[in-house]
């Protein structure tokens, strides 16, 4: 397929830049999908993509996720990605990051980059030495440093909201939580949820982490073939994607499925057919946005405290989508979408209106070039 059919396909990008350093053996791709609402903010991937058009089509794919994930969210942030094409295991160096890093600043803050899958804060250290448009950058350089703790805040708030729609109740105590995945957010996850005195399950492929969190917490353990039948109120998916699917759905024995995982539905459809066995589905990119609010907070001059603070948002946006979800009769994970190609169309307007040299889309940000 065309590169231009591609990007129609995948969203009608603004900008697709091919970044090439044939010496220092750079091949990335940066999508720019939508500045509407503000520069377009997205992490780095490395990954060793089989093709090239594999590599174009994740990064547009990805890209365009992040514009709705940060208007939903109520951010003044686009949607922004990039990749690079290499093993992170065995490839790097610093060089790469120092050329990509060139190629970020040469965009002149309408991209601005954080790690992702396969890049690390040391690599963005790289990538911050060429410019000032990186996010999540270690604390010592005034970054906001790790954000799966403010993700699974926003997690915690969006179970709070699915339980307030669903269940009718204020609190999480004696509330059923099954937790899938005990990495960085998952773990965070169930800290919070002990705290509130909810009845929490747990899993992870890694025993030992499960062993070790289960006792901590007081969790009980189910191995992961089991999590998706456990009878419960909520089921909380934080590890992989593609979670609820032909498969799974059948099994489940929740009221809410409401988690940190990216892309939790395998098919658009599965969001239509929890509507229908009446499990409300809390849109995965609304409750995970946490960690996209700490990087903005960071934009604006970082304080942990008010990142926290940030987090609690994702209640009254997830209640904004089952809100639309209800008035139109139509699944949350639609509603979700409706929400967010709303606030570009509405706030995008605004900035029509040219108000003289006064006018500046994103003030804060300035500072940040002068870090
Ligand atoms: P992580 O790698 O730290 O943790 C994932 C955990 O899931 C690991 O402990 C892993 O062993 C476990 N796991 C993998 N497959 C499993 C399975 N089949 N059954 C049970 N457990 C399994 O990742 P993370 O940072 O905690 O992120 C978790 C999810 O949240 C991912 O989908 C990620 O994209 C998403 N997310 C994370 C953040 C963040 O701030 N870290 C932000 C937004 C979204």
């Amino acid at each position: 397929m065309d590169t231009f059919e591609l990007i129609s396909k995948h969203g009608d990008h603004e900008q697709v830049v091919f970044c090439h350093d044939k010496d220092i053996g750079l091949k990335a791709i940066i999508a720019i999908h939508n500045t509407a609402l503000g520069p377009a903010l997205g992490g780095t991937r490395m990954w060793s993509y089989k093709t090239e058009e594999e590599a174009l089509v994740d990064v547009l794919r990805l890209s365009r996720g992040m514009t709705y994930k940060a208007a939903t969210a109520g951010l003044n942030l686009g949607g922004g990605k990039a990749v690079i094409i290499g093993d992170p295991k065995t490839m790097k160096t610093e060089a790469m990051f120092r050329a990509f890093g060139r190629f970020v600043n040469s965009l002149n803050g309408r991209y601005i980059t954080a790690e992702d899958v396969g890049t690390t804060v040391r690599d963005m250290e790289y990538v911050f030495m060429e410019t000032p448009w990186v996010t999540g950058i270690p604390k010592a350089f005034g970054g906001s440093g790790d954000p799966s703790p403010y993700t699974a805040h926003g997690v915690l708030m969006a179970i709070k909201a699915a339980v307030k729609e669903r269940l009718g109740g204020d609190s999480l105590k004696g509330v059923r939580i099954a937790v899938q995945g005990l990495g960085n957010v998952g773990y965070h996850l169930v800290e919070y949820l002990s705290k509130e005195n909810a009845i929490v399950t747990v899993t992870d492929i890694d025993q030992e982490k499960v062993k070790r969190i289960a006792e901590k917490f007081h969790a009980k353990a189910v191995s992961p073939d089991e999590i998706a039948s456990v009878e419960c109120d909520v089921f909380a998916p934080c590890a992989m994607g593609a979670v609820i699917n032909d498969d799974s759905i059948g099994k489940l024995k929740c009221k809410i499925v409401a988690g940190g995982a990216n892309n939790q539905l395998a098919e658009p459809r599965h969001g239509n057919m929890l509507r229908e066995m009446n499990i409300l589905y809390a849109p995965d990119y609304v409750a995970n946005a946490g960690g996209l609010m700490n990087v903005f907070v960071e934009l604006e001059g970082y304080s942990p405290d008010r990142a926290l603070d940030k987090t609690t948002q994702v209640y009254e946006n997830m209640m904004q989508v089952f809100a639309i979800a209800k008035k139109e009769g139509i699944s949350t994970h639609v509603a979700a979408d409706r929400l967010a190609e709303e606030r570009i169309k509405v706030i995008g307007r605004l900035k029509q209106t040219h108000l003289g040299l006064a006018s500046r889309p994103y003030a804060t940000l300035k500072e940040v070039k002068n870090r």
